[in-house]
């Protein structure tokens, strides 16, 4: 990148942008620089008129007929098959349900349903500093199970050529680490997992719409993420999960609820899962919430993950490259890589005060989070950040800094 030194160079960088007009399609309140898109996503303005529409229309005056007439009962698969070309995913592999914790679950027990006839892989690897729910989702199936499986954690992704071997049943990863953004190499890691006979079950929670993600050419087996974060469904939206075709017909899960039955409606007795993706759903889902998860997709139809990706990668370098510029004499440390292939689309710094100093910056408009330890989160959405708000979000963050205008004694809100 050339080198921006003011504010009209980003202004420049805008006009110059394929993405700008696509910020027309998102709700922003005045003097905000949203950078947490990678936590909640900002509302598409489609998003009222859909509620509206199913909340008056679709459930005040259809009522009942709306599962056939407006299409709810499809709306896991027709989404999920929205979303599935922004994951390398195929047409009927992908679902629109439930939490990403809930379909961890179900990978999990499913990947372990696959691997029980080899009866010494017991080990299910993954990252310390994965996302916790993950971690807690393995424990708990495993401690449930009582069959002798064991979480070995791996402190850096270097470790797991070491630690993988003939006893690992599921090596579950996240493909984009939510503190750091380090970013795996799918395809690679998933090959060295195969090698060793090993499932790769992936959490896309900080790559769906951040990045183009290859599943089905990467030979993925499992992946799972949100549409609440870069996806921008809505707070607590439904998650999705992934399933190959050449996985589907033994892929089995403990909650085996009737919206994976091969025929729900004929209310029989026993259960018989569908053969396709649908038997990765449980029962009746969130059609409010659901719904509005097509305008988020809706404007990932306008342009392409290419697209998004250049103008994140753009947008994380000119944050890294200002603050370290604008802000050297203060003592921030990255700890996201700079290499573009280990990075996901979002910055993160180490700073001694760092919660004071995000709380100070989310007064002053510029909202970023927090994470433990010590550490500063800034999430680039390029469908609607623009260059202009890196710089002034890191001017900003250079007056906190520079005039130490933060409370260090400040008490910690319940959502950090
Ligand atoms: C955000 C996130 C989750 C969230 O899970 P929920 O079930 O939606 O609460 C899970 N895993 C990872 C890696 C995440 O980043």
């Amino acid at each position: 990148m050339t080198q921006i030194t003011s504010r009209a160079d980003c202004q420049a960088l805008d006009q110059q942008d394929a993405l700008t007009s696509l910020r027309d399609d998102f709700i922003l309140p005045d003097g905000v620089i949203y950078l947490d898109g990678n936590s909640l996503g900002a509302r598409p303005k489609a998003s009222l008129q859909r509620a509206q529409e199913v909340i008056t229309q679709e459930w005040g005056t259809d009522l009942i007929t709306s599962w056939n007439k407006a299409g709810w009962f499809e709306l896991p698969s027709s989404l999920g098959n929205q979303l599935a070309p922004l994951v390398g995913a195929e047409v009927n592999e992908v679902v629109v349900t439930d939490s990403t914790s809930i379909n961890l679950f179900k990978a999990i027990a499913a990947g372990l349903q696959i691997q029980a006839k080899d009866a010494k892989r017991k080990t299910i690897i993954t990252e310390r500093s994965n996302f916790p729910t993950d971690i807690y989702m393995a424990e708990g199936i495993t401690k449930w199970l009582d069959r002798g499986y064991q979480i070995v954690l791996i402190d850096t992704p270097e470790e797991l050529p070491d630690v993988i071997n003939d006893q690992t049943a599921l090596v579950m990863l996240t493909h984009v680490n939510y503190r750091t953004g380090y970013l795996h190499d799918m395809a690679a890691v998933t090959t060295l997992i195969h090698q060793h006979g090993a499932l790769a079950l992936w959490d896309l929670a900080h790559s769906a719409g951040a990045l183009p993600v290859h599943l089905n050419a990467a030979n993925a087996d499992f992946a799972v993420g949100c549409t609440y974060k870069y996806l921008n469904g809505g707070p607590g939206a439904p998650a999705f999960i992934w399933v190959p075709q050449r996985h589907q017909a033994v892929f089995n899960h403990p909650l085996s609820g009737w919206w994976g039955h091969e025929s729900p409606f004929a209310m029989a007795p026993g259960f018989t899962p569908t053969p396709g993706i649908r038997r990765a759903l449980c029962g009746t889902q969130p059609i409010v919430s659901l719904a509005l998860v097509g305008c988020g997709l809706d404007v990932f139809g306008k342009t392409d993950m290419q697209a998004i990706r250049k103008k994140s990668l753009a947008l994380t370098d000119l944050f890294i490259q200002l603050v370290e510029q604008r802000c050297a004499s203060h003592p921030l440390e990255l700890v996201t890589p700079r290499d573009h292939h280990q990075r996901g689309s979002q910055a993160s710094f180490k700073h001694p005060h760092a919660y004071a100093v995000i709380q100070a910056l989310i007064t002053r408009g510029v909202i970023g989070d927090y994470r433990e330890p010590a550490i500063m989160r800034f999430g680039f959405t390029p469908l609607y950040v623009r260059y202009v708000d890196v710089w002034d979000a890191v001017e900003t963050l250079r007056d906190v800094l520079d005039k130490q205008d933060y409370d260090t004694n400040l008490q910690r809100n319940a959502v950090t």
